[in-house]
């Protein structure tokens, strides 16, 4: 099957082919580690990790590197500000950032290279662009020049006739021929944190850091660059222009981005009010499972709407699939015939494998995913199934698991405070009991069923017993 992805740089749906057959270099840009990640910067971060997974689904080996961003101007005023190292002032918030990915399930990258730990690569590649007169020194700081490159502006089509150009000005401090030239190296002020270069002490340009980074890691051609939506101007456009003037080919041959998250409609900013980490929504009870699943459950290339509303229909989706899989545990027969069972499962696999390979439609997968679950609730309400049908069920979620993450609830139970485990009993003791209430039932125990019914309403359980057998939700 054909694995296909939107590339931002010819805006269209791509299939996708590696420049060596079955691997894969990916690049995507990460964190700048002044603060705590936001949902937003986790919402790109869990697009990252969904593509990866995906690619590894289609068999690919996926080489994944993702750069935090150590030295930037607002941590360099911390420094200045707090008498800390540029380390200690970073630290903190890098302990934070994986904490965050670990909490959301997504996978490890290879490599998470730090900005400030690879000054040298940058340096090189500075004097190479300067070499070949894609850049020039100014007051002992580096400039790329804008003009030097025909294809500036391929990837974001921004238009360079619209920005003044010629005049020499004052930016940002720094003085540059061209208002449209960026800057490769910045010159140090007093007390700043700085490097030795052969423009005297400084520090790197924000752009350089990622070109020299997956160039030293990755390659000097790549297969695929990804970032938010925010990054194709003008990070990613310098990044093509700093990568194919120091050599030769394409930088990246696939750029890909996330389109961003919105909060109630609206942007996310401080002065508003609706910037949440995700420990504000653990604190609401909202459990990184259900980030997860709302992150997951979207297309890409759509903005995130996230509402409070969301993450209660991400909680309710997750339990109708709960509630198949533990009625399935407990409702197999002997017989050894995967039956419709397996015919199911593997219709399901196909239909998933061919909705996430197409440019990772997320909102269709999950589509199939709740297909499925209707499909195999018919077949479990029309009798016992067989052992065979349910592992060949649980085999086609796992399959899907591995690309969403989110499909089984036993990954999800440590150390999280899930909101089902804030009234006492957790969906699992629920479930248990209820297993338990059906047992005494079908033994003709009635009063052991009775406690045991009311064991669960006191615990705030309501139970509806039907047709399929007994559902339950918390009154
Ligand atoms: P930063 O830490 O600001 O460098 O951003 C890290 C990543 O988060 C980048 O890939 C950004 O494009 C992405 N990002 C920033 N804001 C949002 C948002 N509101 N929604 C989605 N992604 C975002
Ligand atoms: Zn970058």
């Amino acid at each position: 099957m054909q694995f296909k992805i939107y590339n931002t740089l010819t805006r269209t749906v791509e299939d996708f082919e590696p420049l060596v057959a079955g691997k894969v270099t990916l690049y995507t840009c990460g964190p700048t580690v002044y603060n705590a990640p936001h949902i937003g910067n986790l919402r790109s971060f869990i697009f990252e990790d969904v593509l990866r997974r995906a690619l590894e689904l289609f068999g690919f080996s996926v080489a994944h590197v993702m750069n935090l961003t150590d030295i930037e101007d607002k941590i360099i005023a911390k420094v200045m500000e707090t008498g800390l190292t540029l380390d200690e002032v970073t630290e903190p918030h890098i302990e934070a950032f994986f904490e965050n990915l670990d909490l959301l399930h997504a996978q490890r990258a290879h490599h998470y290279p730090r900005a400030t730990r690879y000054i040298e690569p940058m340096i090189a590649m500075i004097e190479t662009l300067i070499e070949r007169d894609h850049a020039y020194e100014s007051d002992g700081s580096v400039y790329f020049r804008v003009e030097s490159f025909k294809d500036y502006g391929r990837l974001s089509r921004v238009d360079l006739s619209q920005m003044r150009k010629g005049e020499r000005v004052t930016s940002d401090e720094y003085t540059k021929d061209d208002v449209r030239d960026f800057v490769l190296w910045k010159a140090a002020k007093e007390g700043e944190p700085a490097w030795q270069s052969p423009w005297g002490q400084g520090r790197p340009g924000w752009h350089i850091e990622c070109s020299a980074m997956a160039r030293d890691l990755l390659a000097t051609n790549i297969d695929l660059h990804c970032g938010g939506v925010d990054n194709i101007f003008p990070h990613h456009e310098n990044e093509i222009a700093q990568s194919e003037c120091s050599a030769d080919g394409a930088f990246a041959r696939y750029w890909v981005h996330a389109e961003h998250l919105l909060v109630d409609s609206k942007k996310m900013s401080k002065s508003l009010g609706n910037q949440y980490l995700l420990s504000d929504l653990a604190e609401r009870g909202i459990s990184a499972r259900a980030v997860r699943y709302l992150f997951t459950s979207v297309h890409y290339r759509q903005k995130l709407n996230f509402t409070f509303q969301s993450t209660e229909q991400a909680v309710a989706a997750l339990r109708r699939l709960d509630e198949m899989r533990t009625r399935l545990a407990r409702a197999t027969s002997k017989s050894a015939e995967g039956g419709g069972l397996q015919e199911l499962a593997d219709a399901f696999r196909s239909a998933f494998q061919a909705t996430i390979g197409d440019d990772l439609n997320l909102s269709g997968s999950h589509g199939e995913v709740f297909q499925f679950v209707r499909g195999v609730n018919r077949e479990l309400d029309a009798g016992p199934v067989s052992v065979a049908g349910a592992r060949a069920v649980e085999e086609a979620i796992d399959f899907a698991d591995s690309v969403l993450g989110t499909l089984k609830a036993e990954d999800w139970q440590v150390g999280e405070a899930a909101p089902e485990d804030q009234d006492g009993l957790s969906a699992e003791d629920v479930e248990s009991l209820i297993v338990a209430r059906a047992a005494a039932r079908s033994n003709r125990d009635f009063a052991e069923a009775d406690r045991l019914r009311d064991e669960l309403t006191a615990a705030g359980i309501v139970l509806e017993d039907g047709p399929s057998g007994t559902t339950w939700k918390r009154a």
